[in-house]
This record gives C-alpha cells, structure tokens and sequence, in this order.
C-alpha cells in the first residue's frame, strides 16, 4: 500500500513509525492468544497511552497530541496491521466516547473524564443502543429522571463495546418527552450504585473486543454528569456519528487492504494444475478487480476526510464513504476467502478472521440501510 503524499506528511510518517513498532512489540506476538481468549489484557490501554497513542487527535489541553484527522487515520491504518479490528476497536472505543464529552461538556468535566482516559488508565465506552432501539435512536427508554442533585437511571444499553470493563460510559437517557428531544447524555461511572454488567456478549467475530450488556437499577448519577443542556443528547449523538462512520471507513479499507495483500500472496506461493493460482486468468482479474475496488475506496475516503478536516460538513458524503468502503471489504474479503481456497476457512489463516470480522462494519455506526435514509435525503427534493 502506498502512503498518499497529499494527504500525509513528515508528521504523519512518524506516527505511524511509532504505532507500527507499537503494534509488532505489544500487539503482533499476542494477538491470536487474545483472539482465542476473547479480550486482550487490559494493560494494553495504559501501554498505548503511554507510547501517546490513545492521544492522537486530541486537544494537549487534556493530555492529547493534537493534529489533524490524518494524524486519526495514519494510526488507526497502523494499529489495522495487527489483524484484529476486535483489538482497534476495543482500544478506540475512546474515539466515539469522548467527543461528546469534549463537545458538549464544560471544563470541569473534561478535565475531569478525558485525561485518565487518553492516559489509558480509564476505560470509556460509548452507551447508546438498547435491546429495543439500535437504528432508532430517539426512540431510547433508559429513564433518567431528576430528583435533587441526582438522576436516578433506570434502563439498560445492549452492544456496548468496552462495555464490561469500562470505568465511565458516556450514556443516553431520556430525560424529558418522547423523541429526540427528550434524549440527554450523562457520563455514567460504573462505580456507581446501580450499574451493572448484565453479560458480557459472544459474537461472531471481533473476538478480542468485549461486548457487553449494562443494566442500570436505581442508578444515582450526580447532575454534574449532564453533558450540556437537558434534551441535547441527540444533537451530541448526531455529531458524534460523522467521526465514528470515518473511522468505520478506514477500518472496512484496512480490513481490504489486509485480505488482498494475503490474497497476493497466497495466489503467487499456491499451485494447482502446475502453475500458480495468479496463471490463471480468472485469479488474476480477481485480484485486479480487488485492488481497483481498494483503491478507489481508500481515495473517496481521504477525500471526504481532507473536507471534514477543513470544517465542512459532509453528512451525505461519510455515508457514501461508509457504505461505499462496507461493499469493498465485503466483496474483498469475499474472494480473498475464495482464492485461500479451504485454507481460506480455517483459523490460522487471516483471512478467515477479516471475513468474519468485517460483517459488523455495515451494521454497527449506522447500519447500509441507515446509511442509505441519510443519502436519499439529501438527494431527493
Ligand atoms: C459488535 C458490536 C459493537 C457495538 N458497539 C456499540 C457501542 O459501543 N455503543 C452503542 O451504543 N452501540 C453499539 N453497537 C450497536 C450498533 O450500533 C447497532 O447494532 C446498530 O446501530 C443497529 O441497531 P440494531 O442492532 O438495534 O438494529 P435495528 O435498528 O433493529 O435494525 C435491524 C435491521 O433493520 C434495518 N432498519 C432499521 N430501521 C430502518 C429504516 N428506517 N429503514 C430501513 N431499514 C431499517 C436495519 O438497517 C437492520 O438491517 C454495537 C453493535 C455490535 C454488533
């Protein structure tokens, strides 16, 4: 894969330096070990924090790196090359949980909720979806009803990634009216009174990320922990999904990029019928089409970043993005599968692992049909 010059730079190049060795020193030995085991250990947040990965993209102000969205993008393509978006994505769960504290929070709560998390000494996940509202988010039941200087929370959220050893969830809880209007954003600490990890989920794939089900009974959370206004928590949720669906996007081309660079290889080493699969016509447009596929994904998603990046907004555009680089890594991983042949299937080859993984990429951040509504609207008159 070539590193594009116009979207990255020196800076860039040595952030992925860093996280490249990151990832072979802590990462690479260990990886299918956690796999199996289904999480990896949870010193792996303070490792990264403290080799400043968790801070890229973050403001110094709360112990962060700064930079721009590229510097976001360089290192999560890094992190990829482990193998297990379970990993990157259990290790990011940061990435979607934080913003909107940093966005709609006051300087006493960022200081508060962000620096031990970009320290990695705080796990943070993200609580929006619940066993009856996924797609539907304004339609959340988790009650959190004011009685003093308390909401007292009542609910539970389903699917939550880092769910069962985070130490802080930033949480929706319907505050007011039915709708999105009524739809607010506490940071719930799970020391609180009244929270608790129902189950800790199996899944498909994703291995070595847990994914868990929280249950808030009579759960006191101070009213500090309102992230902005009462009934703004939609607004923070809706805002949050464009940085989200980016990230998704590069995870679906890195999970391409992984399967076709396996594929070239495998149909260059393999044999059959006295040549290797790449002397067949029918592998070789395979791997073409695959490679086209890759390419062009990748460029539509550096591009609707770059605009991001300058302050435009580009609802439509990442859901494009998203969908767009969903269809690539499924068809990739597809016939990477197919060229592996039954070594394909089996569970020492990586591509059985980016086959499984990626069928949570067009589900999760915005389901494809979820994706579709917002482009229709922005299309049709
Ligand atoms: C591994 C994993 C990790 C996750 N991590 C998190 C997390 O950290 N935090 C969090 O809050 N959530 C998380 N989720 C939840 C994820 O965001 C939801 O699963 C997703 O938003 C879809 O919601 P749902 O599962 O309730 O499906 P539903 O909303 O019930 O949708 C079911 C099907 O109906 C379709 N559908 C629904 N509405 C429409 C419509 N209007 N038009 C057309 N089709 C429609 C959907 O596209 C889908 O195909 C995670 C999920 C998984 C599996």
């Amino acid at each position: 894969m070539s590193v594009s010059q116009e979207y990255f730079g020196e800076t860039h190049n040595m952030v992925r330096d860093t996280v490249r060795k990151f990832v072979g020193r802590e990462i690479n030995p260990f990886v299918e070990e956690w796999e199996e085991q289904g999480e990896f250990p949870r010193e792996l947040y303070g490792k990264a924090g403290e080799a400043g990965i968790l801070g890229i993209g973050y403001p110094e102000a709360y112990g962060g790196s700064g930079g721009d969205i590229f510097l976001k993008i360089a290192a999560c393509e890094e992190l990829m090359r482990c193998g297990s978006s379970g990993v990157v994505a259990g290790l990011g769960s940061l990435d979607i949980s934080i913003p909107p504290i940093l966005s709609l929070g006051t300087e006493e709560q960022k200081s508060r909720f962000v620096p031990p998390v970009l320290k990695g000494d705080k796990i943070s996940a993200l609580g929006i979806t619940e066993p009856n509202a996924g797609s539907d988010v304004a339609n959340i039941r988790t009650k959190g009803i004011r009685k003093g200087d308390h909401y007292l929370v009542n609910g539970g959220k389903m699917f939550i990634t880092s769910g069962a050893r985070a130490d802080q969830l930033t949480c929706a809880v319907r505050t007011g009216e039915e709708g999105f209007k009524g739809v607010s954003l506490l940071v719930i600490e799970s020391d609180t009174p009244g929270y608790s990890v129902s189950r800790k989920l199996r899944k498909m794939g994703w291995w070595a990320s847990d994914t868990a089900q929280i249950f808030f009974d009579e759960c006191q959370v101070p009213v500090e922990n309102l992230l902005g206004k009462e009934g703004q928590g939609f607004y923070g949720i809706m805002q949050n999904f464009q940085n989200e669906r980016l990230q998704l996007s590069v995870i679906a081309n890195m999970t391409a990029q992984l399967a076709l660079e396996e594929s070239l290889k495998y149909a260059q080493d393999r044999e059959a019928f006295g040549r290797p699969l790449s002397g067949f016509q029918v592998t070789r447009h395979k791997l073409a089409d695959m490679a086209t596929l890759v390419e062009a994904s990748r460029e539509f998603v550096y591009r609707v970043a770059a605009k991001i990046d300058a302050g435009k907004k580009q609802i439509k555009e990442i859901s494009m993005a998203k969908n767009f680089a969903c269809m690539v890594s499924d068809r990739v991983t597809y016939d990477a599968v197919q060229i592996h042949g039954g070594f394909g299937y089996m569970r020492e080859y990586l591509v059985e692992r980016l086959y499984r993984d990626n069928r949570i990429l067009s589900i999760g951040g915005g389901t494809q049909e979820i994706m579709k509504e917002i482009i229709s609207r922005h299309i049709l008159r």
